[in-house]
């Protein structure tokens, strides 16, 4: 089973954030939403586990005690099982690290960028000093697999801005590096104010490719790159239609026909209100699974597509996929063994998902 644990709870707010998390939450409400987890998790074999928010690294030391506690008696795990959690830089400590360190062999660090005014420019309170502590205890600590979260196309952020980031996300020894342009929801803080700079965002994108290359940091979907066996086998999981239970207010989950997604409000969750159903059209969800792994630069074989839970036809695929390519010349790649996006169809990737639903 791939599973995926929201912790709702962030020291504030950051402006191009739609994730679902209370600011600075009593103590008193981390310590219900622990009780309500314990409750409900259902024991069961797990093959990937993602502890993401929120700010999960906002809970203290004796919370993250009993998080890790709730984990270890509810879950068995394979014995190659990927257990990841996020961090926020400034909420680590040596005594934290050590306790994820215990546990969890990847862990993801949100650094966004690596220049504090451009870290200001989107809400994130992280100090330089914070920021390289983070980094060393995390490079102490030497764990299986970490990441450098990173945004690019900030407000006034330069081309050279961005590559100085790109070197020195490498330079810290992370051997998986996300890089998302920014692109806040209308919800957000910056969500009202922000111009997307299409031309900017596309050298920058080309840029991350080019750079993280020179460090054996490669691209294996649109927004993330890896080292050799590094990529992150949750997401892919995901990605590839995988059954997927989620918990916690805002997680989302998959059962193989139907998706979920708790209540956005701690509050709600706690009194067990109900989650909201997306129900579609078994075709309209493979539709939807068949798009969503085009991100990859590997797309989909015939083996792959027919792990999806309900799988099609790869003839139909192809079929499919040959209606979107005569609209969209030469962004795609189809063959009796595979289907994917050229290097130009990613960065179409919008555009033909919206033709393949
Ligand atoms: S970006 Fe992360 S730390 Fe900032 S508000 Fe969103 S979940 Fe919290």
């Amino acid at each position: 089973m791939n599973c995926y644990i929201h912790v709702p709870f962030c020291a504030s707010k950051c402006g191009y954030c739609a994730f679902y998390s209370e600011a600075v939450p009593a103590g008193t409400l981390i310590e219900a939403y622990l009780d309500h987890l314990e409750k409900t998790v259902i024991p069961e074999r797990v093959s990937t586990l993602y502890i993401g928010g929120g700010t999960p690294t906002y809970l203290n030391v004796r919370q993250l005690e009993r998080f890790i506690g709730i984990l270890r008696e509810k879950f068995t795990f394979e014995a190659d099982a990927e257990l990841s959690i996020e961090a926020n830089p400034e909420s680590l400590t040596e005594e934290k690290v050590g306790l994820l360190r215990g546990f969890f062999n990847r862990i993801s660090l949100g650094i966004q960028s690596f220049d504090g005014q451009l870290r200001r420019r989107i809400g994130r309170k992280c100090s330089d000093e914070a920021l390289e502590k983070a980094i060393r205890l995390i490079r102490e600590a030497d764990f299986l697999h970490w990441n450098c979260d990173l945004i690019y196309s900030l407000p006034d952020e330069s081309r050279s801005d961005w590559e100085r980031d790109l070197h020195s996300a490498a330079e810290t020894g992370a051997d998986h590096i996300s890089c998302y342009s920014l692109t806040p929801e209308r919800s957000a803080i910056l969500g009202q104010t922000f111009e997307v700079d299409d031309e900017r965002e596309v050298k920058m994108y080309h840029a991350a490719e080019k750079i993280l290359s020179q460090y054996g940091i490669k691209r294996y979907e649109i927004s993330n790159y890896a080292r050799d066996n590094a990529r992150c086998r949750h997401n892919m999981n995901v990605w590839r239609g995988g059954i997927l239970r989620g918990y916690g207010p805002g997680a989302a989950d998959f059962d193989g026909v139907d998706r979920h997604t708790e209540i956005e409000s701690v509050t709600g969750w706690l009194k067990g209100e109900a989650c909201s159903c997306d129900h579609i059209p078994a075709e309209a969800r493979l539709n939807e699974i068949f798009a969503v792994n085009l991100r990859t630069i590997d797309g989909w074989t015939p083996d792959l597509w027919q792990m999806v839970p309900g799988a099609d036809d790869w003839e139909k695929r192809q079929i499919i996929a040959a209606k979107a390519a005569s609209t969209y010349p030469g962004c795609l790649q189809i063959s009796a063994s595979g289907i994917k996006l050229s290097a130009d169809g990613l960065l179409f990737w919008n555009e033909i998902a919206a033709e393949l639903l």
